[in-house]
């Protein structure tokens, strides 16, 4: 399963943008919040490390 991100908790700080090392990751307007594009996603867990809020699962 690729990461997902918990909405109500992102707060769009863009560290886990910054840390994925696939690119997988960006930040949307209409909501303004992160997402991962599953088929992008190796599943490294770098993001879910990173997030100071503990917004994103894997
Ligand atoms: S688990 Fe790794 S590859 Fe997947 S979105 Fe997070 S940092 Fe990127
Ligand atoms: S690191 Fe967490 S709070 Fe920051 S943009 Fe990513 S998911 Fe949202």
């Amino acid at each position: 399963m690729a990461a997902t991100v918990e909405m109500n908790k992102c707060t769009a700080c863009g560290e886990c943008v910054s840390t994925c090392p696939l690119d997988a990751i960006v930040i949307g307007n209409e909501p303004n919040k992160a997402s991962v594009d599953a088929g992008t996603c190796c599943e490294c867990g770098a993001c879910v490390d990173v997030c100071p809020v503990s917004a994103i699962e894997l």
